[in-house]
């Protein structure tokens, strides 16, 4: 084992230690509105708060998680987590939407959509108030699952959008393969703007296939005014990125939606 592996291993092997300890925390960061400056959602994203190697972002652990079946009971913390701000901002007259990120393993293994049905009920939530957003770096095996996984939830009212749209193996598959509501530009395309020709011509081509579906699209990881700029001049609805906030702690993010009372422009 290389030094790499053995920290990873450590890492895995301390994954349940974690959950169970209340190790794991989730951040929120806005969605914008391009037009008109308001926030219209949040994504939960999670955070390690490892007690001696300090916050761990979930590049590094998510994956580990996935190669087990950790993944699901991860995925059902994060689910509750979720439901549980929903009905925190509620008492608050905070009526916003929280997008919560699902891997297809989850969607699949776990019947997700069931789950999330329950926990609706459960909380006493509507529907319109949580979002999924499907993440995957490997091509699904089972298209009618998938398929019938995301009908499922959008039949129940849930807002479908695919994460990191452009990369990865199954980006354009999972426009035929299922109905979304939403195609999110991974910020890999969105950091060279407007500068590299290739990105902008990718990102445009993008705007136009989402505007042709009549699906909503959002870009990712907008840290500039000209990216910004760039994005609201092709018509690109919705941003999201460092330029307007990182994602912040629950006690952060709640001061930003009071003060701004939604507005961000
Ligand atoms: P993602 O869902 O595509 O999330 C976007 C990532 O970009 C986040 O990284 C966010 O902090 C970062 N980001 C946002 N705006 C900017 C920006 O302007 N500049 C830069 N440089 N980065 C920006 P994070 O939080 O480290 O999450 C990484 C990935 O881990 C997520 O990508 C998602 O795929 C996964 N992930 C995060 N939370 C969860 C979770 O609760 N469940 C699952 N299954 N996966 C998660
Ligand atoms: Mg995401
Ligand atoms: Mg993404
Ligand atoms: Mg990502």
């Amino acid at each position: 084992m290389n030094k790499n592996d053995l920290s990873a291993f450590q890492l895995k092997s301390n994954l349940r230690k974690a959950l169970k300890e209340n190790q794991f925390v989730l951040y929120y960061q806005p969605k914008i509105n391009t037009e008109t400056g308001t926030i219209i959602g949040v994504e939960a994203l999670i955070r390690w708060i490892h007690p001696e190697k300090g916050m761990i972002n979930p590049a590094t652990f998510i994956s580990l998680a996935e190669e087990s079946d950790f993944i699901l009971l991860l995925g059902e913390w994060i689910l509750n987590k979720a439901c549980n701000q929903i009905k925190e901002w509620e008492k608050l007259n905070i009526k916003i939407p929280i997008a919560i990120n699902v891997s297809i393993k989850q969607l699949l293994k776990q019947d997700f959509a069931t789950l999330v049905s329950k926990k609706l009920k459960e909380f006493k939530i509507s529907s319109e108030y949580l979002e999924i957003e499907i993440t995957e770096s490997v091509l699904s095996s089972n298209e009618s699952l998938v398929r019938d996984a995301v009908s499922k939830l959008r039949n129940m009212g849930i807002k479908v959008s695919i994460d990191d749209f452009g990369t990865g193996y199954a980006s354009f598959m999972y426009l035929k393969q299922f109905q979304a509501d939403t195609i999110k530009i991974d910020q890999s395309f969105i950091s060279h703007l407007p500068t590299s020709q290739v990105d902008t011509a990718i990102v445009s081509a993008i705007i136009t296939l989402a505007s042709e579906l009549g699906i909503n699209v959002i870009a990712e990881g907008v840290e500039t005014q000209e990216q910004f700029n760039f994005l609201k001049d092709k018509g690109c609805s919705q941003l999201q990125g460092y330029l307007y906030s990182k994602p912040l702690p629950p006690n952060e993010i709640l001061l930003l939606l009071r003060e701004t009372e939604g507005r961000f422009l």
